[in-house]
């Protein structure tokens, strides 16, 4: 089975990882702060504090932005749950805002209609976590522009788009997020195994989320309450979390990082590649975002289904019979039980139902050949019953 997205592993990684097993420190080295440094330098942001994964990083992104009860968490319904999760966890409510219907990313004109209405109702949400759909950014310039005019913090769910751009600078360079969330989980564009980073420019988030990554606890006097008892003293100021990473998965990360390029290299190579050999199937490909570079973490298409004579299932059913282990990104957030209990209804968002009944991600990572991606164009093909004189090439 061809899967739909794969890590790619190789013996410098290996050796990477070895290396810190075999030195003195296994968590909270040397090797977290390197690997917090590189990626901020990377990406062009002041600070990136690591943390254990990209759902830690969004709820520490949350919390830092002082989101709490009686605040709102907005975000968009196809997405994966841990970008409306963040919010549960701070005990703010959660709504969200439709989809784009071409971009598949939050739809910066409805958010700009609910957030007027949510003016006169005095609803305003604290935090929207706009959503880097499948590597590419949202309407980030329109978003943050709301953001000023209605002072809630922007931050960019950017677990898809490590390597991205958008308005020619690195996301999570900060010139439109507060803070940018990346997950370095093996599906994504590098990984750590588990692990995700924050990054943000202002100093005094990034002090919040290096706090409440470690149970709130200090060591530096200038932050403690009164006089330090001792070489030994540390003091716990909030209520905070074991959210660390390891000195091996930043280990892991680093070696990763040198390979970034090449990555984002064979994924544009290959999303070019199938927009080419889809062309002519009745399948929808995500339209380009204005200013957004991709940093294509996953291909999805959208059957036609006016134009097919099979369910979504059943081409669904026949790809994975094919040999080919598509996958769907992403069941709308808020027909998920736990949200239907907390009052949401199918119909709620149109946009990103009907996407969810047309949606398809095929195969998507830097290993895939060309020959395997030939497989899953003809799979694809002859489900929708095309096979014959379908494509020119
Ligand atoms: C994978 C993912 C996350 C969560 O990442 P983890 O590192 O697995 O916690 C959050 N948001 C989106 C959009 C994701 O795809």
């Amino acid at each position: 089975m061809i899967p739909y997205g794969w890590q790619n592993i190789d013996q410098a990684d290996i050796a990477a990882v070895v290396e810190v097993l075999q030195s003195d420190w296994l968590t909270q080295g040397p090797m977290i702060e390197r690997f917090e440094q590189a990626i901020a330098q990377r990406c062009g942001a002041q600070y990136g504090v690591a943390v254990c994964n990209a759902t830690a990083g969004l709820h520490l992104a949350c919390l830092a932005a002082g989101l709490g009860e009686g605040d709102w968490l907005w975000t968009s319904p196809i997405s994966f749950v841990a970008s409306a999760n963040c919010g549960r966890y701070c005990g703010a409510g959660v709504d969200f805002v439709d989809i784009d219907a071409h971009t598949w990313t939050i739809d910066a004109e409805a958010l700009a209609v609910k957030l007027e209405q949510a003016a006169r109702d005095g609803r305003l949400p604290k935090v929207v976590v706009a959503v880097a759909f499948a590597g590419q950014s949202a309407d980030m310039r329109s978003i943050a522009a709301l953001a000023r005019q209605y002072g809630f913090t922007l931050i960019e769910d950017a677990a898809h788009a490590v390597g991205a751009h958008y308005a020619g600078a690195p996301v999570g360079c900060g010139e439109f997020a507060d803070m940018t969330v990346f997950s370095f989980h093996p599906v994504k564009i590098i990984t750590t195994a588990e692990g995700g980073m924050v990054l943000t420019n202002r100093a005094d988030l990034e002090q919040r989320l290096r706090l409440l990554r470690s149970h709130g606890i200090t060591r530096d006097a200038g932050q403690m309450t009164d006089e330090s008892h001792g070489a030994w003293y540390y003091q716990q100021l909030e209520l905070g979390f074991n959210y660390r990473i390891t000195d091996l998965q930043a280990a892991l990360g680093l070696s990763q990082l040198t390979r970034l390029d090449a990555f984002l290299e064979r994924r544009r190579e290959l999303a070019a590649r199938y927009q080419r050999l889809l062309a002519h199937l009745p399948v929808s490909v995500q339209a380009p975002q204005k200013d957004a570079e991709s940093a294509w973490h996953l291909f999805v298409v959208r059957l036609q289904r006016d134009r097919i004579p099979r369910s979504h299932r059943e081409v669904f059913d026949g790809m994975r019979a094919a040999g080919v282990g598509v996958n769907l990104h992403y069941i709308p957030i808020h027909l998920q039980p736990y949200y239907r209990d907390l009052g949401f209804n199918q119909g709620d968002f149109p946009q990103a139902e009907s996407y969810y009944a047309e949606a398809l991600s095929l195969p998507m990572y830097p290993d895939l050949t060309d020959a395997q991606q030939d497989h899953v164009v003809e799979s694809l093909r002859r489900l929708l019953e095309l096979s014959v004189g379908g494509a020119d090439d």
